[in-house]
């Protein structure tokens, strides 16, 4: 069961506003999908539901809390502009003050968790953020909303150890790039491999310098559903957080590695999304971690909503029938584990 503060939803109604042209999968009706399973939740006696839907657009000096301070000006400028940032990234007039609006519901959602406001808080905004560079919009994505928050987390509100954790079917190059060389916020990463941004998200990319070791890639072959995530949370994702106990998690919720998303190869069922975020938030709730997840993909209908659901489950939900694992994601899952500094010290305590 959740504790007594509210579980926050942060939305607003100008991040539909945002246009990423014609037939883009990147469409203003995501967020109605989200908001019909936050509705539904509601209708469904979730307990402690609250939501904010009137933001204020983030300031440049928390979006340079990520992002180089000249991107963002040039960004800022672009305000009420139409321009073509990457070959995937078209922004419309009403683009840069939606970005703003995702990068504040972040920011916001963050400090409620972290001073006992809420017992956890979904940011429904777009677009999303995980792709976007220090320098460079991508991928559909302009101002990096979860670094932006996790950035802030530690800078602002004497964070130590922020976990960022990214389940979106693509990779964060942009997360990783911003955080790669930094031991206090700890990417990990579940995506289809070898799949877009094509240039990042190999198990081998583990963080340099002092941020070696935190870092965390586990790249899955196309076609992994609800055993191979699951056998992923045990094995990586929450053995990470078991072995850092970060002061912070923050979700990049992407779910288009849903069935039914058009823009992934994976088969995470509805309940395997609830498997997966239960077992995640069952964690966060025994180590008393404050949580704040955002948008990112997700491009189907039910993927959309079967994510929002999941992550407004009141408990743990019933986990799917077990299935066998694709041996091929067993080996990869294996290797992150080999690889991960973080698991193979605490192997190599419990053998002392
Ligand atoms: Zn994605």
């Amino acid at each position: 069961m959740r504790n007594a503060a509210p579980l926050l939803v942060l939305t607003d109604a100008r991040c539909a506003l945002h246009d990423a042209g014609a037939g883009h999968p990147e469409r203003p009706e995501r967020l109605r999908f989200a908001m019909d399973a936050v509705a539904a939740a509601a209708r469904a006696g979730t307990p402690g539901l609250r939501v904010v839907d009137r933001l204020e657009p983030a300031g440049r000096s928390r979006l340079a809390l990520a992002h180089a301070p000249r991107y963002v000006e040039r960004l800022l400028r672009l305000s009420g502009r139409s321009a073509v940032l990457d070959p995937d990234t078209s922004i419309g007039p009403h683009s840069i003050e939606a970005a703003r609006l995702a990068a504040q519901a972040a920011l916001e959602a963050v400090r409620a968790v972290l001073a006992g406001d809420a017992s956890g808080a979904v940011c429904l905004t777009r677009p999303p953020g995980h792709h976007a560079e220090s320098a460079r919009a991508t991928g559909f994505c302009v101002f990096n909303s979860a670094a932006v928050a996790a950035a802030a987390a530690v800078a602002g509100h004497g964070c130590r150890r922020v976990l960022i954790f990214d389940p979106d079917v693509h990779h964060g190059n942009g997360t990783q790039e911003i955080f790669y060389a930094r031991p206090d916020v700890l990417y990990v990463s579940l995506h289809q491999y070898p799949w877009y941004p094509w240039s990042t998200g190999a198990g081998g990319e583990i963080g340099s310098g002092a941020g070696r070791g935190y870092t965390v890639n586990v790249p899955l072959p196309a076609g992994c559903g609800d055993a191979e995530y699951a056998l992923a949370m045990d094995r990586v994702v929450l053995p990470v957080v078991r072995a850092w106990r970060p002061d912070l998690v923050i979700v990049s919720a992407g779910f288009d590695a849903h069935a039914a998303d058009p823009l992934g190869g994976m088969r995470l069922s509805a309940a395997g999304l609830r498997d997966l975020f239960g077992r995640l938030f069952a964690l966060l709730g025994e180590f008393g971690i404050p949580w704040a997840a955002t948008l990112e993909g997700g491009y189907a209908p039910a993927a959309v909503r079967d994510g929002v659901a999941a992550l407004l489950q009141p408990s743990r939900a019933e986990p799917p029938t077990p299935q066998q694992a694709m041996p091929a994601a067993v080996d990869a899952i294996a290797a992150a584990c080999g690889r991960c500094p973080l698991l193979t010290r605490r192997r190599d305590d419990r053998g002392r």
